[in-house]
């Protein structure tokens, strides 16, 4: 039987596990990535059970727990005082889900990755390869790919758009499928600031193993320890300077700590005392969009922020395109049964994956306007925190953590 050869636009943790998920179920898989080299871009990751459940059954996580951290609890903190409003208990992440909740740092998710992928023969990664273009037809699709002046053209089974948040294949497989005036909705209200500080510039306290997350007016910062606590990841959103470029690409923007700190000097020492030990500061606008009406058409089909971009809030960009790969992998699975074509699974595979993911960038949005409430509003859900049971409030996050859907043996 001939192999099926699946082609991958994009080898960020999307693709990249996309293409794990699909070798693993006999494809041969091509994945192109437009950087010339995978860097070390990104900061800290949270990885909640619902991805690192997926992974573990890939065997990535033998590469990756080295050099992840696994934090004992999250702490919510009120931003004038520092003062603690809940602690929820992460380390039971394990024995509630199934799997652990972890801390890395993104280039250290993309080399676990990497490792793993360098042992499929099936799998081959071309960097300095941009997807220029596609079409998609009853047999096959082909792709234009360029590297630097040349253009090559590849045919494959099925193309998936693991392309990030500006993706060309959504670009394109949108406007072939149909008009979508509200991607015109996409709003940039925030932006991300992020850092890394050198454990030696950090306290004691902020090399603990835990997460924190500050509360503030129309701002808040989440810090936590990585790679055996030689620096802390920092994360600060604050609203969107008109002058923000919404278009800049990922990671690009370097930020002038003086802007940031303008939007602190009301918060308690030890929040500033970190956001000024931080060497350099990434910007990063957080771009919002409502449900796209379609990830898929033909051979075609999107994954991660491609498919579903979504602001940060609860730290599941990275983990929703976990899951979308591993969804992929198990419609996919070879051979299709029955009448089931590539066009039927990629079908079935946005309706098992669009209202879970549609229901976590609402909830992340939710969770953005409760996160920066400020006056009485901001009093009252202080007040709530502080009277919560830490237990029920983390367990009440059952419908994001669990891992759902896949069957046992692919999670093992
Ligand atoms: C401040 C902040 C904090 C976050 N924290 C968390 C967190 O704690 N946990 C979590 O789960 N998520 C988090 N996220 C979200 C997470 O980083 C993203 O959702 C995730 O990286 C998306 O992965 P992806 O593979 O879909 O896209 P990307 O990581 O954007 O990868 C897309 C890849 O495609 C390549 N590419 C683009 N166009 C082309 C083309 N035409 N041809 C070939 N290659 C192309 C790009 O170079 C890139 O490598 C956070 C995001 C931000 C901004």
């Amino acid at each position: 039987m001939r192999q099926s050869h699946a082609l991958i636009a994009g080898a960020g943790i999307g693709g990249l596990t996309a293409a794990l998920c699909l070798a693993r179920q006999g494809w041969r898989i091509s994945l192109f990535e437009q950087a010339p080299v995978l860097e070390e871009v990104g900061a800290g990751l949270q990885l909640s059970p619902n991805a690192s459940a997926i992974l573990r059954g890939l065997g990535v996580l033998p590469h990756l727990e080295h050099a992840a951290l696994r934090p004992q609890e999250l702490v919510l903190r009120r931003a004038r005082d520092g003062a603690s409003l809940i602690r929820l208990p992460l380390h039971e992440a394990e024995h509630l889900w199934g799997a652990p909740y972890l801390l890395a740092h993104r280039a250290d998710l993309q080399r676990a990755l990497l490792e793993t992928l360098a042992l499929h023969e099936n799998i081959s990664l071309r960097l300095g390869s941009t997807v220029a273009g596609f079409a998609s037809g009853a047999d096959g699709v082909r792709i234009v790919v360029k590297h630097g002046q040349i253009k090559s053209t590849f045919e494959g089974d099925c193309l998936i758009g693991a392309d990030g948040v500006h993706s060309l294949v959504r670009g394109r497989l949108l406007e072939a499928s149909q008009p979508l005036p509200q991607t015109k909705r996409e709003l940039c209200k925030r932006t991300a600031w992020r850092a890394l500080v050198p454990a030696e510039l950090a306290s004691t306290e902020m090399l603990k193993p835990r997460t924190n997350l500050w509360l503030g007016p129309d701002a808040h910062l989440v810090h936590y320890p990585l790679r055996q606590g030689t620096v802390v990841n920092v994360v600060a959103v604050i609203k969107t300077r008109p002058s923000t470029d919404s278009t800049q690409t990922f990671w690009a923007g370097i930020g002038d700590p003086a802007e940031l700190a303008q939007s602190f000097t009301t918060w308690a020492e030890p929040a500033r005392a970190l956001l000024a030990a931080a060497p350099q500061w990434r910007t990063h606008p957080l771009l919002d969009y409502p449900p796209f009406p379609t990830w898929c058409a033909g051979r075609v089909a999107l994954l991660g922020d491609a498919a579903h971009p979504m602001v940060p809030f609860l730290a599941q960009g990275a983990a929703q395109a976990i899951e979308d790969a591993a969804m992929l992998g198990h419609v996919l699975a070879e051979p299709l049964t029955g009448t089931q074509t590539i066009e039927t699974a990629l079908v079935t595979y946005q309706k098992q994956r669009y209202a879970r993911a549609s229901k976590v960038q609402a909830a992340s949005r939710r969770q953005a306007t409760i996160y920066h409430l400020k006056g009485p509003a901001a009093l009252a859900r202080d007040t709530v925190l502080r009277f919560s049971n830490p237990e029920r409030t983390l367990a009440g996050y059952g419908w994001l953590y669990q891992v759902q859907n896949y069957p046992q043996d692919e999670l093992t």
